[in-house]
């Protein structure tokens, strides 16, 4: 293989210079797994370029040794993407950090990609803008990635997942050609926005080295609420009737099962919101606005919904410390790897309306599969979006392959999707026709193989691997 000859790694030495590239021994152990929960696998290089220029060069040499790369942001990604396999070179974006600039007449915001999304999120705030993009791993996970996997979140509802927020783009492409449109208008139809092939795929087309944000104004007045409701049916007639009462204030809709509820409060775990067990509770916040009477208004709207039995219950942040403890129930899912039997992870999209049958298919054929067979689910569901675990103390390969088949078995009956914001890695790749045709699945290739002749940028993720794909 010609990523372990002596003269590759001194290519790269030489053409990077001092510090930059390590191997064997010296390959820090954060670069041989992302968050996926594979094996840890160490790359036998590791690049950490410092610019463009550099990214550029790197792939240059790699792509004329025809040596396979792992492009590697904060590595909190859950598909497996970033997860170094074989002898791959690692280039990691992590020396690619810092803000270049906000323009506040634009409402942009140009970034490295290497920088963290919670500081893209502290520099907008500063700069009295907002960041569209959020979630759960925002102190470890880059601006990059985020646009590699188009990231998703807990504000999707409004802001939309990581492609409605870029502008512009700088990649550099597997020969080393390095692609500029660090475009800054909202308006630009000049030919193919290329930029957009780039969003959510995964490394396979090329490394994302600059992205410009298009800030939004600072949401103001942000009412939080902790809602019980008998039914997901009631929680959907909610968020509509939401839409209608507070237009264009809602931001977040994050549901909690009452089998997640359980976990999250059991034995050790937090207090019981409710007295009574919903079958859900949901976080919602919407932005009320400086004006007065903005937090009369949201107290009304659900006062009017407990009043028509929509809701079971409801409580209201009154302070910060508040609203911190509403998050803490839908946060607690972070803990959950630690406290819960080994099992399997879903990131599925199903029809708004064929969720409810989803969740109770899941119970169904959960209970089928054996007494301590469990799950939980939770998610964005004002984006379709649930996350879904299946657990069991007896969990091995082959129980793994049966939830497999059970919870894409749900998703093909019902029009779903198998991943919905995580993207599809390695983790998901064989079960990639589940969800795209083969004519979609051959124009992916052609893609590839027009950007990646070689198939050097991270092969194996997406689609399958080979010499040529
Ligand atoms: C606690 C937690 C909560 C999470 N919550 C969410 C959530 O709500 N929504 C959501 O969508 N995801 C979520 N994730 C998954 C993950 O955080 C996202 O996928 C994130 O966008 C990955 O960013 P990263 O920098 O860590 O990328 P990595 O994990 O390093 O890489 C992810 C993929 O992008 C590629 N890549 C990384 N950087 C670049 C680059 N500069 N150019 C080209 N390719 C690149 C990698 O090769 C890999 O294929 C969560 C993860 C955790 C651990």
């Amino acid at each position: 293989m010609p990523t372990n000859s002596h003269t590759l790694i001194e290519e790269l030495d030489g053409s990077l210079g001092p510090g930059l590239v390590r191997s064997g021994a010296d390959i820090p152990q954060r670069n041989w797994q992302d968050a996926a929960g594979i094996d840890p696998h160490p790359p036998a290089i590791l690049v950490m370029p410092r610019s463009t220029e550099q990214v550029a060069r790197c792939l240059e040499i790699c792509n004329r040794h025809g040596a396979a790369v792992v492009v590697q942001g904060g590595m909190t990604g859950l598909a497996g993407g970033a997860h170094p396999q074989g002898r791959e070179v690692a280039i990691s974006l992590e020396r690619m950090s810092g803000i270049e600039e906000i323009d506040t007449i634009s409402g942009t915001l140009t970034a490295l990609a290497g920088t963290p999304l919670a500081e893209v999120q502290a520099a907008a705030a500063e700069a009295g803008f907002f960041c569209g993009i959020d979630l759960g791993a925002r102190g470890s996970c880059t601006i990059g990635g985020n646009v590699s996997t188009n990231a998703g979140g807990n504000q999707v509802l409004r802001y939309g997942m990581a492609r409605r927020n870029v502008l512009g783009l700088e990649v550099v492409l597997a020969d080393g050609r390095v692609l500029t449109s660090l475009n800054k208008m909202l308006k630009n139809n000049a030919g193919y926005d290329w930029t957009q092939l780039f969003i959510g795929s995964e490394g396979t087309l090329g490394i994302v080295t600059r992205v410009v944000l298009g800030l939004h104004p600072k949401p103001r007045g942000v009412q939080s609420a902790l809602c019980a409701f008998a039914s997901f049916e009631d929680a959907i007639t909610v968020l509509r009737r939401l839409d209608d009462a507070l237009p264009g204030r809602l931001i977040v809709f994050e549901a909690m099962w009452r089998e997640y509820m359980d976990v999250t409060c059991g034995p050790g775990g937090m207090a019981r919101p409710f007295t009574d067990e919903p079958e859900l509770v949901v976080l919602l916040e919407a932005a009320m606005g400086d004006a007065e009477g903005g937090a009369d208004l949201f107290e009304e709207t659900l006062g009017g919904f407990l009043e028509e039995g929509l809701l079971v219950d409801a409580l209201i942040a009154r302070s910060e410390n508040d609203r911190a403890r509403f998050w803490s129930y839908r946060e607690a899912v972070y803990e959950f790897r630690r406290i819960l039997p080994k099992g399997s992870h879903f990131d599925i999209s199903i029809p708004l309306s064929r969720l409810a049958e989803a969740v109770a298919m899941l119970r169904t054929r959960t209970a089928a599969l054996g007494p301590d067979a469990a799950f939980i689910v939770f998610g964005h569901v004002a984006d379709s979006n649930i996350h879904v675990s299946v657990r069991d103390p007896a969990y091995d390969a082959a129980m793994g392959a049966r939830f497999e088949e059970m919870v894409y078995g749900i998703v093909a009956e019902l029009g779903g999707s198998i991943s919905a914001e995580h993207g599809i890695g390695v983790l998901k790749r064989p079960h990639l026709g589940k969800s795209r045709s083969a004519p979609e699945i051959e124009v992916m290739r052609q893609i590839k193989q027009t950007l990646d002749p070689g198939n050097i940028l991270n092969p194996g993720r997406v689609l399958p691997r080979g010499e040529r794909v």
